[in-house]
């Protein structure tokens, strides 16, 4: 495929939610490889994100797996010593409501710090559980959009300190095999 520019924000951030959405399905489906169909969801919801003929509304609503039913660290699976972790860090201006607090054990709290969740994954050579990945691009975006950064390019975006780095926003995602949805 043709390699995309990507340096538009909303760019970036629908082409990653779209192959977010392109892995869920295929790890649902216990695929190992993606497939002709995978690669269309892809490219049909990467089209209506930039019309705007799809909403990061209609994305989140469908939200089946609740990150915090579970009390186990969602990034790691522990059951032990868990405590409540800003997805945003709180220094860079997470809040602290639901969307951006999630369980995680401590040392997977004390690891991550202060650093971008992706940041903190590609640190640690690993890939997040998709549904906690799904829920940091919803933080991004709707970040983003309340801004107004999603038609900024990522260039200006580096300039300043947000509660995410525009340059960890995942956009080629590992073969479903390789992914969980959720921490075990
Ligand atoms: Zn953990």
């Amino acid at each position: 495929m043709a390699k995309r520019e990507l340096s538009i924000v909303k760019e970036r951030l629908f082409w990653s939610y779209a192959n977010l959405a392109m892995a869920h399905t295929a790890v649902e489906r216990k695929q190992e490889k993606y497939a002709t169909f995978n690669y269309m969801i892809r490219a049909k919801l990467f089209k209506g994100l930039m019309e705007g003929s799809m909403n990061i509304r209609t994305l989140f609503d469908d939200e089946k797996i609740k990150l915090l039913s579970g009390n186990k660290c969602s990034y790691c699976g522990a059951t032990e010593n868990l405590a409540l972790d800003h997805i945003f860090p709180k220094k860079f201006g997470g809040k602290d409501a639901g969307d951006n607090l999630v369980y995680a054990c401590r040392p997977c709290n004390s690891s991550k710090g202060k650093k971008d969740l992706m940041e903190w994954m590609s640190y640690k050579n690993t890939f997040p559980p998709l549904m906690i990945l799904r829920r940091y691009l919803k933080l991004v975006i709707i970040y983003c959009n309340e801004n107004n950064l999603l038609e900024c390019s990522i260039e200006e975006l580096k300039k300043q300190q947000f509660p995410f780095n525009i340059e960890h926003v995942p956009v080629s995602y590992p073969k479903p095999g390789g992914l969980i949805l959720v921490a075990e």
